[in-house]
């Protein structure tokens, strides 16, 4: 499996970008960023999108992408878009509403796909198993299987995905967590802190017997200083790999 991130962060500027990423170059998760980070190529070499829930910086640039394969893709097949109903629904009714931009999905440029809590289900050789966050809105994370790799993306989520991943009986090799805070402001919304991923670290370590290769990711670039400094330490304490990738890595395994 090869990863690209394409934003790490929780908003975007010239230096940052909103967080998704991109699965063996052609299955995207989350869209806040895509269409600023991939040229029109590699946009219409895109099989699906995966949607973690509504908010803004994780939708943002689907209404480009869909326009680029409208204008260049009439030969592709319409592209996946796979969330939870309410996800689709919102995105339907704020993104393609048919006024402020065009309704690809009446179009035939876009499908979609819903996904259901728990429910394994097979997209274009992968297996993908939607699993609850613990969000302001409806939130799934994502687990993704293929061939004995695997890694799971939490999407936005306060703690207790770690509870809902183990329910699943899913094994991780890689975990994508948001790690939006600093330690400081633990409960002051529905986001991680450093110190919260490692409790929840320390769950799945118990579950799984191993850690997984963790990316921290969603940070606030606000704090990235005290962010990366804090889960330094808690790379150290639980003496395990957490990276902090920047825009553009890429990572495989
Ligand atoms: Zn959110
Ligand atoms: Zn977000």
């Amino acid at each position: 499996m090869k990863i690209r991130f394409l934003g790490t962060h929780n908003a975007q500027a010239l230096c940052f970008a909103h967080t998704c990423f991109m699965l063996d170059n052609r299955l995207l998760f989350d869209c806040g960023s895509a269409a600023s980070c991939l040229d029109l190529n590699e946009q219409l070499a895109l099989r699906g999108i995966f949607i973690t829930h509504s908010h803004y910086d994780h939708i943002k640039d689907m209404p480009a992408i869909a326009m680029n394969r409208f204008l260049n893709g009439q030969h592709l097949p319409p592209m996946s878009v796979t969330a939870l109903l309410s996800t689709l629904d919102d995105i339907k009714k704020y993104l393609f509403d048919g006024d402020i931009y065009s309704d690809f999905f009446k179009k035939n440029t876009l499908v979609t796909t819903e996904a259901q809590l728990g429910i394994s289900f097979e997209f274009d050789g992968y297996q993908v198993t939607p699993i609850e966050s613990i969000h302001k809105l409806p939130c799934i994370g994502y687990a993704v299987q293929k061939n004995g790799h695997s890694f799971y993306y939490t999407g936005d989520t306060a703690t207790g995905f770690a509870q809902n991943f183990i329910k699943s009986g899913l094994f991780c090799h890689v975990l994508i967590a948001e790690c939006t805070l600093e330690n400081s402001l633990k409960g002051t919304t529905l986001h991680l802190t450093p110190n919260e991923l490692k409790e929840e670290l320390e769950l799945i370590k118990i579950y799984q017997g191993f850690y997984p290769t963790v990316f921290a990711v969603h940070r606030s670039a606000k704090q990235e200083i005290n962010i990366l400094q804090e889960i330094k330490q808690v790379s150290d304490e639980l003496n395990t790999e957490i990276f902090c990738p920047v825009e553009d890595t890429e990572i495989e395994f």
